[in-house]
């Protein structure tokens, strides 16, 4: 509250001022009041019968006291001037001229300050309070320069490393923090000194945030967060202010953790060409000088989380900053397995979840899809009526989380649901007629809501980290399967190949121009990837020459994919036209289902 006194002291002085006209001039004039007054004729009795002991001559009136028997009493009478009076005053014995003393008594004097001090006290809290209510603020919002931003301090985060699955080595990394946290006396004592920041780095939703409350649930510490969003919507000049008041609170909290996600929106490159932004830019540098200022042995840990770590400062990275990088990656087979696991937790699951099965249908999936995932099928059962989980469940909102749910009542006529039965197909027969590609999993032509009116799933019976020039190349031919079966069966192109040949078109760039997998440009990078946690795209890094070049070489191996596909179509169309009427009567077909009829029509396979 110290903040609203410098309005306030304005106000005392005003009371003290209203106080002293007060006692000058309001209360002598009540006082006057109070005195008794009486007819001239009857003053000049009481002069006669010798009462009157005292007789001052103001402006208007003429006071005087009587001893009424031991008592001293005031009186008032109008001016009435004569010769007269004076004599009779002489001739009575009567004191004249000399001022009369007021004595108002102690309890009155007293009350003629309290009162109105207590009173213009009273007025200025509510006026004040009213005051304050209007600014729109609670505490304080009267000031600026001094950041009133609520920090969170959350003595528990009620995480710890327990609802982190995988991440191994990023818990192991963060461990060594949490055992400073303990004891950074231990630290000192040798003279070791631990990173003064960590930045966690990785794709979004791989639990970067949730790592940072799980490491102040372990070391039991104060956890402030703080999220590099806020700042950017703050006042100007506010951003630089929270932080100071951020690592002051720190500081006094120590041992403690302060965390700042997503980093990159305050931690920018500070560059001059573009006209840089001031705000953020002073932000960081509060930032900075903080980080340079505090007692790395006290026991502040800085955490910060980012998924762009390309475009931090590089100031921020240097030595005795977030000298740490711990990165936080999208989880791994195992990884995935262990996150099914955590959420299974929390609902209530049949017994018999195969959880290996959902990690491999789910590769590349982040912890926190996976989350959703489990969240999605707890919803499904809910939906139903069942009262746990089951796999089912699982797998569907699996695909509804890939493909979006499915959309029961959009109507698709039959002559476009032979087509695209035709074109799921298509994709499946190249998948299983190849060699180096995952089995299929499942087909349908239930449309979805993410637009999709079928789609074949592919799962892999093992993770894979490496791909092959090969296996590259089979998965274009594969994603030509829906457009050529298309051409084959209907002699018509549609507009369902479109999200095949995006991928088709960005998977052959690479080919050649980020995996160096052809023999024109050997091993030269002819893009480059943006941001790499982010699935950014590939931008180009060359000469508009060879960028000629490189687009024909493109549209090469394209057509090179697709004439690969026509092939494997031609050769099983027996088996095309019976997987694609089955598929129509059934909608969904399993991989198992699909491996059966093919195997009617090649025994090879
Ligand atoms: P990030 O900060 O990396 O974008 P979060 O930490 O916010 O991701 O993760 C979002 C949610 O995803 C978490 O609240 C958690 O439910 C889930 N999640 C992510 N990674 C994991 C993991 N490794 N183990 C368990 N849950 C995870
Ligand atoms: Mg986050
Ligand atoms: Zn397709």
């Amino acid at each position: 509250m110290n903040k609203n006194k410098r309005p306030l002291y304005i106000y005392y002085g005003i009371v003290i001022v209203l106080m002293l006209l007060f006692n000058i001039f309001l209360f002598p004039y009540l006082q006057n009041k109070s005195v008794k007054e009486v007819e001239y004729s009857q003053f000049l009795e009481m002069i006669r019968t010798g009462k009157v002991t005292k007789v001052e001559e103001q402006d208007r009136q003429i006071l005087f006291e009587v001893n009424d028997g031991g008592k001293v009493i005031l009186y008032k009478t109008g001016p009435w001037r004569s010769k007269d009076l004076i004599n009779l005053l002489e001739e009575n014995n009567v004191e004249f001229g000399s001022q009369i003393q007021r004595e108002p008594g102690f309890l009155m004097s007293l009350l003629s300050w309290i009162i109105p001090l207590f009173a213009f006290i009273a007025i200025g809290q509510l006026l004040s309070r009213s005051l304050l209510k209007q600014m729109g603020g609670g505490s304080g919002s009267m000031s600026f320069g001094k950041s009133n931003a609520k920090i969170y301090v959350k003595a528990e985060t009620g995480k710890t490393f327990r609802d982190v699955a995988g991440q191994e080595e990023a818990k192991e990394a963060l461990k060594e923090i949490v055992g400073f946290l303990h004891n950074p006396g231990r630290y000192a004592s040798i003279g070791a000194k631990l990173p003064k920041g960590a930045l966690l780095v990785g794709p979004p939703g791989t639990g970067k945030t949730l790592l940072a409350q799980a490491v102040a649930g372990e070391a039991n510490v104060p956890f402030f967060s703080i999220s590099g969003s806020e700042f950017v919507e703050m006042f100007v000049g506010m951003g630089a202010a929270k932080v100071r008041d951020l690592f002051k609170q720190a500081n006094e909290k120590a041992p403690c953790i302060v965390f700042i996600d997503e980093i990159d929106t305050i931690g920018k490159r500070r560059d001059s060409n573009y006209g840089g932004n001031d705000e953020r830019e002073q932000t960081l540098n509060q930032l900075l000088s903080e980080m340079d200022g505090f007692d790395g042995k006290k026991g502040v840990v800085i955490l910060a989380a980012t998924n762009r770590p390309e475009i931090l400062d590089p100031a921020l990275l240097r030595p005795g900053r977030f000298d740490r990088q711990i990165p936080v990656e999208l989880p791994d087979l195992q990884g995935r397995i262990a996150i099914f696991k955590v959420h299974a937790r929390n609902v209530r699951t049949e017994p018999d979840i195969n959880f290996e099965t959902l990690a491999l249908a789910t590769a590349g999936a982040s912890g926190a899809d996976i989350a959703n995932m489990v969240n999605e099928g707890a919803l499904r059962a809910v939906r139903e009526g069942r009262s746990a989980v089951s796999q089912r469940d699982i797998e569907e909102s699996i695909e509804v989380v890939i493909a979006g749910y499915e959309r029961k009542s959009m109507i698709v006529s039959p002559e476009e649901k032979r087509i695209v039965a035709y074109h799921e197909i298509g994709h499946a027969l190249v998948t299983a007629c190849q060699t180096h590609t995952a089995p299929v999993h499942k087909i349908t032509i239930v449309p979805r809501t993410s637009g999709a009116l079928g789609y074949v799933m592919q799962v892999d019976t093992e993770e894979k980290f490496l791909m092959s020039a090969e296996e590259i190349f089979n998965k274009m031919v594969i994603l030509c399967g829906g457009r050529s079966a298309e051409e084959l069966i209907f002699n018509t192109k549609t507009t369902g190949a479109s999200n095949d040949i995006e991928k088709l078109t960005q998977l052959a760039r690479q080919y050649i121009g980020y995996f160096g997998f052809t023999e024109e440009f050997d091993m030269t990078a002819l893009v480059e990837r943006n941001n790499k946690y982010l699935g950014g795209d590939l931008s180009y890094n060359v000469s508009d020459e060879s960028l000629r070049q490189y687009d024909e070489a493109v549209f090469r191996l394209i057509k090179k994919a697709h004439e690969k596909a026509i092939e494997i179509l031609k050769e099983n169309s027996g088996a095309h036209h019976a997987l694609a009427n089955y598929l129509l009567e059934k909608e969904t077909i399993t991989g198992e289902e699909f491996m059966e009829i093919l195997k009617r029509y090649r025994d090879d396979i």
